[in-house]
């Protein structure tokens, strides 16, 4: 299964990239993780990407697609992945088209998850993030067992990221709309892209995912 995960900041896109990366055991790629990562270990890459992220902006495109090009030819993503967070942008688009066909692979699914402004904002501002291993909780929807208290790796450090404040939210959403959104239209001629709203719950939005995706891909 190779999958692309479209859709606004706090659309639930990262929460759902797991249980889909869990259900078909293939990694998650999440792009926005693994830039927190490099920012956390302090790698030159982290250095660059820092301050871009906390501004909301968009973390150049030949950057993003060195990463991700060296992620997709590791050994645990020859049989599929999911895209979370990447592409970002059209010229990241044709980037991703010019590795799968030196990859000589294809996509089966564009899923493209989608919900109200409002709703995101208010998600993304009650959003927590484990420093340790990238969990994403949501203290009004779905907080950890113990409060402060990973669930997945027992981390203590949950903590709102510093773009998930409500002035850089914004910033990402209008960013997402002029950036992002175009990608639609990039892929439309495929006939692979599958809607799905992301207003429901966790259980609900990922049964829709699942029966939205071809069902060849699924069984193999
Ligand atoms: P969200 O989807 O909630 O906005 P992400 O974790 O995917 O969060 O991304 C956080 C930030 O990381 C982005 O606002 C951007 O600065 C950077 N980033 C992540 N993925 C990309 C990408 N594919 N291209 C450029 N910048 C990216
Ligand atoms: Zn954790």
């Amino acid at each position: 299964m190779r999958l692309i995960l479209l859709g606004p900041p706090g659309v639930g896109k990262g929460t759902q990239a797991r249980r889909l990366a869990e259900y078909f055991t293939i990694p998650q790629v999440a792009t926005g993780d693994m830039l927190r990562d490099h920012i956390r270990d302090k790698t030159d890459l982290g250095q660059q990407a820092q301050s871009i992220m906390a501004r909301g902006k968009l973390v150049p495109d030949d950057v993003i697609l060195a990463m991700v090009e060296a992620r997709l030819r590791e050994q645990d993503a020859l049989d599929g992945f999911i895209l979370d967070g990447f592409p970002r942008t059209v010229p990241q688009g044709v980037g991703l088209t010019a590795i799968l066909e030196r990859l000589s692979v294809t996509l089966d699914a564009i899923v493209s998850v989608t919900v109200h402004s409002d709703i995101v904002l208010s998600r993304l501002s009650s959003r927590r993030t484990c420093t340790q291993c990238n969990a994403v909780y949501n203290l009004v929807i779905h907080p950890p067992r113990v409060l402060g208290v990973c669930d997945a790796c027992g981390g203590t450090q949950l903590i709102q990221r510093e773009d998930d404040r409500p002035e850089t939210i914004r910033k990402r959403l209008d960013v997402y709309y002029e950036q992002t959104f175009p990608l639609l239209a990039y892929y439309q001629s495929t006939g692979l892209i599958r809607e799905v709203p992301g207003d429901g719950t966790i259980d609900e939005v990922f049964q829709l995912i699942l029966a939205s995706l071809p069902e060849e891909s699924i069984r193999a």
